[in-house]
């Protein structure tokens, strides 16, 4: 089956058509990063209002990518929540509208399963059971997984996410937005083992990083900011190792725990370089099968939401058109609004 993928649950306009869940044919991805970026963070009115602005021509992209026209696609997956309501809106309107007038079966389906799902696309895929890191800008979650929509909640964030803890470190280092990015790359000049960060919580699966983020700012507020690029990236590396190394121990105590043997681990911060370097040092070491999509899949986009899509669709789920946003949709309990 030929989906179309649809997302805009935050500050990506992203449109995607995949083959059979497996296939990836295009990917575009308008981000409104600069949009954001003086802000800090991202301004929800503007993000609907350029989601409004992009939507179109960026699916109109996707098809011309793929080759293929509107009448080629034989069903349609948007992002339903969790997420913006006003932005989530305008990729739901526009979906509804396409399979109203092109008489398709549509479907909403949940970002957080999307991210987990990205991982479909990789050439090497993972089989059920597994055990998921979902590690993102609103979301540091473990999950068992046994099978598409079996999801077992293992761990969460007390507080901050850590793609979170990785923005705000950056915005008072007063280095840029969003951090990720920008940090994984100083750190790289940097000595991570320089500057001792916490790591919390060491018995728990639960993650908590305002410990990590209070050193920082206790650090900054002692040493003032630092002058040198090599202090930065000493700070930025100790940082990240920080938040880093509580990522991968912990799911890989879950593996454990589960006696899985395949973890996933997706979400934009799975595009972090040592985060990526330092899951396949440890999985080596405790024969765990890993499987981390390429950074362009981990970060938001329409692909994983198709690879969803199909596999609800293929099953005969088809949604009515008073479908609506929602913010919170956790993916281990029903939907309170339905
Ligand atoms: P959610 O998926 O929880 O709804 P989101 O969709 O906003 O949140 P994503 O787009 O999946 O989040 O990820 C964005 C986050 O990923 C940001 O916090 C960003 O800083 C972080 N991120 C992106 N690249 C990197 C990187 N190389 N290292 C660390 N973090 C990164
Ligand atoms: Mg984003
Ligand atoms: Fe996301």
């Amino acid at each position: 089956m030929i989906v179309l993928g649809i997302e805009s649950s935050c500050d990506e306009t992203a449109a995607a058509v995949v083959r059979d869940g497996r296939i990836l044919l295009s990917n575009v991805i308008a981000s409104q990063i600069k949009d954001h970026s003086k802000y800090g963070g991202v301004v929800p009115e503007i993000a609907s209002r350029k989601h409004m602005e992009a939507i179109v021509p960026v699916i109109l992209q996707a098809l011309d990518d793929a080759g293929m026209e509107l009448s080629d696609i034989e069903g349609i997956a948007v992002t339903r929540g969790p997420g913006l309501v006003g932005s989530l809106l305008v990729g739901l309107s526009v979906a509804k509208a396409l399979a109203f007038s092109r008489r398709l079966p549509w479907v909403g389906v949940n970002h957080l399963e999307a991210h987990i799902a990205s991982v479909f696309l990789n050439e090497k895929a993972p089989v059920f059971p597994f055990v998921a890191l979902v590690v993102s800008g609103g979301h540091t979650n473990i999950y068992y997984v046994e099978n598409f929509g079996v999801f077992t909640l293992l761990g969460q964030t007390r507080d901050d996410a850590a793609g979170e803890a990785f923005d705000k470190a950056a915005k008072l280092l007063d280095i840029g937005y969003p951090g990720g990015m920008i940090i994984d790359n100083l750190a790289k000049e940097g000595n991570r083992n320089l500057l001792p960060f916490p790591r919390a919580m060491r018995d728990s699966l639960d993650f908590s990083f305002s410990g990590v983020k209070t050193s920082l700012l206790v650090h900054v507020k002692k040493h003032g900011k630092p002058s040198s690029r090599q202090d930065l990236a000493h700070l930025a590396a100790g940082y990240q190792e920080a938040i880093v190394d509580v990522l991968v121990e912990k799911t890989l105590k879950a593996a454990e725990l589960k006696s899985a043997t395949q973890v996933v681990v997706c979400g934009g911060v799975a595009s972090n370089s040592r985060l990526r370097e330092h899951f396949a040092e440890r999985s080596a070491e405790d024969g765990i099968d890993l499987f981390i999509p390429p950074p362009v899949l981990c970060t938001d986009n329409a692909a994983m939401v198709a690879v969803v899509g199909e596999n609800l669709l293929s099953r005969g789920k088809i949604d009515e058109f008073s479908l609506n946003a929602v913010s919170r949709w956790p993916l281990d309990l029903p939907l309170s609004v339905e």
